[in-house]
């Protein structure tokens, strides 16, 4: 019989995980009552432990919503808290500490709150049930409490007496029950006593005729009746009941004692009911009965939500099943998939490309400071009085000069660290894409996996960064000492160099209009005019002109140096266009009048050989290991609490998850309503049956 009410609990838990229990009640006894009417000794007596704060300074802050749990081959009793996660408590003084504790957390000033705390106690001594502790009522205020209290604690009792729950009024037999709190609260609500239990505390404190009068009470006419108790426990017994012995068979022993030794007012002819047991078994058949009756409404409201779960994953997610590990795996092969899509198009072509690129900028810097400047000290060549600008074309190739000029210049981009250089562009145009891979994939609203995914891609390249550097600087290393160049890589430099000439000097003239644009093309002239003027000595500049001069701002004259650099430079690569393109750098025989093929080839030679070693040392080995890498880091090594964290970082994915999880639990809190009902129609089949 008891099944239905153990089903309801179960489906009531079902409902509190996915946080509908406020939408979808079911039926709970609530306990109320004054202070000090024994409420406390009630519960524990039906519990068989003692497990409630007790204390002067109202200890009872919180409702406690008390759920029994008849485990009825288990040995063990214990409680738990299951919103704090602290596991079986089998000691019950260890269960009043927390309580007390939860309790006393409520500050002062708020006196009480309504924030439900949630106790579940299992024992094959318990019924199944579901109650609620709420704080008892006071008449007045004590000196230390707020004025406010007594009214804060009947609004919270208000809240949780209404329907369909069942209301225990606790009154103690000593006091009138005309001035008992909780029966006027109760009267309020259920004005024809209709789901009220009245229960008569301290029976042994009123003469057993008075005992009896009280519990035949007319004037608040109860259809669940009154039952008298005596739960307060036997001082002798208190002493070996505290943490774990059940205390019920003391307290049930006490009350037998009294009720037995009064035949007359208490006796099996008496009409009146008394005893904690009596009390027990009508709190089980009251609430299975308020269950039944609510079993109806309840699947109705839980099919309403059902209904609107459905609806939602349809409209918002196309009914599209997820679960945490489907969605790692997918995004995880959505992102190799793409990372292997990128590797095939990003091979020794592409990195040669930007390398070499790379190095034709190191080339106009090289030929910029040695040739194509006026004469400045020039530390490797011998002071000799000529000019780079005007000579150059007239280049001897047997001039000493020419020589070496040109020799450190290729040593300049020999040394130029070429290992360190080619790796670092490597690995940073690795990194690049794995950045930008990420941006577009699923990884990219998931802050934790996306990490791991950044730190997988530094780790591996950052391992492979020395040896790689290293290889390639040894393998260039023949390059330093001698560079022999064929005619056909003569001609290949001649047009690559021609190309390179063409862009830099587009990159001047744009750079010189972006600056026409900032200050004027014709203020520019006249600065420039007057720069001009200063540097031929014409005009004579005091200081640098921070302060300006000839009628120029300090900025201004900045920005005219700055136009000068750019016409000059601008001049100088249309002049070494035209030479490069004459046909006196046809051939490599001439390569002292034109250092910028030679640089060329020199760079081309260079990059061949980095290309080679990055493509074995760096290349392959990040396509090898970086898939492997993520599947480590992402795939099998993580925990199924992982995998859900994972999941639920993505607000969208989370959403996702949550409505699935909501229409599961629902169908399946709708699935045991069902099988009740079924159980139920059975149980009752056999009445209705003339
Ligand atoms: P609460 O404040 O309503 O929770 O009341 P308690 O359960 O703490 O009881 C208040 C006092 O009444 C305690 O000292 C109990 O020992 C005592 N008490 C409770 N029930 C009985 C009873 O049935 N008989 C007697 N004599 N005392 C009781």
């Amino acid at each position: 019989m008891m099944l239905l009410t153990r089903k309801m609990i179960e489906i009531r838990n079902i409902l509190q995980t996915i946080g509908q229990s406020g939408t979808l009640t079911l039926p709970s006894i609530v306990v109320i009552g004054s202070q000090s009417s024994g409420k406390s000794s009630v519960l524990e007596a039906i519990v068989g432990h003692e497990f409630l704060p007790k204390g002067s300074n109202m200890v009872t802050r919180r409702p406690i919503e008390l759920t029994l749990v008849n485990t009825p081959n288990a040995q063990a009793e214990y409680g738990e808290f299951p919103a704090l996660g602290l596991g079986k408590i089998t000691d019950f003084s260890q269960v009043q500490r927390t309580l007390t504790d939860l309790n006393l957390a409520v500050p002062e000033k708020d006196c009480v709150s309504d924030d439900p705390i949630q106790l579940t106690i299992y024992s094959p001594n318990v019924p199944d049930l579901s109650m609620i502790d709420l704080p008892g009522y006071i008449q007045v205020a004590g000196h230390d409490q707020p004025p406010e209290l007594k009214q804060k604690i009947a609004d919270l009792c208000d809240k949780y007496i209404q329907p369909p729950n069942v209301i225990l009024a606790i009154s103690a037999a000593d006091v009138d029950l005309a001035n008992s709190t909780a029966l006027r609260s109760s009267r309020r609500v259920d004005p024809r006593g209709e789901r009220t239990i009245g229960v008569i505390t301290k029976m042994d404190l009123v003469s057993p005729e008075r005992g009896r009068d009280i519990l035949s009470d007319k004037k608040y006419p109860l259809r669940l009746g009154y039952v008298g108790v005596i739960s307060r426990i036997p001082q002798t017994s208190a002493i070996f009941s505290r943490g774990s012995g059940n205390i019920t068979s003391a307290i049930l022993k006490n009350e037998h004692a009294y009720f037995s030794a009064h035949p007359g007012e208490f006796g099996p002819h008496s009409e009146v009911s008394t005893g904690v047991s009596t009390l027990r078994k009508t709190l089980m058949q009251v609430l299975e009965q308020t269950m039944a009756s609510s079993l109806a409404g309840t699947r109705d409201a839980i099919s309403q939500e059902l209904e609107e779960a459905t609806y939602e994953f349809k409209v918002q997610y196309n009914d599209r099943p997820l679960s945490a590990e489907s969605h790692l795996a997918e995004s995880l092969d959505g992102f190799k998939h793409s990372f292997k899509a990128f590797a095939e198009n990003f091979g020794r072509p592409q990195v040669r490309e930007m390398l070499k690129s790379e190095l034709d900028q190191r080339v106009m810097d090289i030929l910029a400071q040695r040739y194509w400047n006026k004469p400045v000290e020039d530390m490797d060549v011998p002071m000799l009085e000529l000019d780079p600008l005007k000579d150059l074309p007239k280049a001897d190739s047997e001039s000493l000069y020419w020589h070496r000029k040109l020799d450190a210049s290729t040593s300049s981009l020999t040394k130029l660290g070429i290992g360190r250089l080619a790796t670092t562009v490597v690995a940073n145009a690795l990194n690049n894409h794995v950045d930008s891979l990420l941006a577009s994939s699923t990884f990219a609203s998931h802050p934790g996996a996306h990490k791991q995914i950044t730190d997988a891609c530094t780790s591996i390249l950052n391992d492979r960064f020395f040896s790689t550097s290293d290889q390639v600087e040894n393998c260039i290393k023949p390059y330093k000492f001698e560079i022999e160049v064929e005619a056909p890589e003569w001609a290949k430099g001649r047009d690559n160099v021609g190309r390179v000439l063409k862009e830099e000097l587009k990159a001047c003239e744009s750079a010189m209009k972006h600056v026409e644009d900032v200050i004027g093309k014709r203020k520019l002239r006249d600065v420039i005019t007057f720069i001009d003027k200063v540097r031929k000595g014409d005009v004579v500049l005091e200081g640098n002109g921070e302060g300006g001069a000839g009628g120029f701002s300090a900025a201004l004259l900045e920005r005219g140096r700055e136009g000068l650099f750019l016409r000059d430079r601008a001049d100088i690569i249309k002049m070494r266009l035209l030479a490069v393109r004459s046909k006196q750098c046809a051939t490599q025989k001439n390569k002292y009048y034109c250092p910028e093929v030679f640089l060329d080839v020199v760079a081309d030679k260079l990059t061949s050989t980095a290309v080679l070693f990055l493509n074995v040392e760096l290349l392959s080995e990040f396509y090898y290991n970086f898939p492997r890498e993520l599947d480590s880091r992402l795939g099998r090594h993580l925990s199924d609490a992982e995998v859900e964290r994972f999941a639920r970082e993505d607000p969208r994915i989370r959403r996702h998850l949550d409505i699935i999880r909501k229409k599961e639990l629902l169908e399946l809190a709708l699935q045991k309503i069902e099988s009740i009902r079924q159980l139920d129609g059975r149980n009752r089949k056999p009445e209705r049956a003339p």
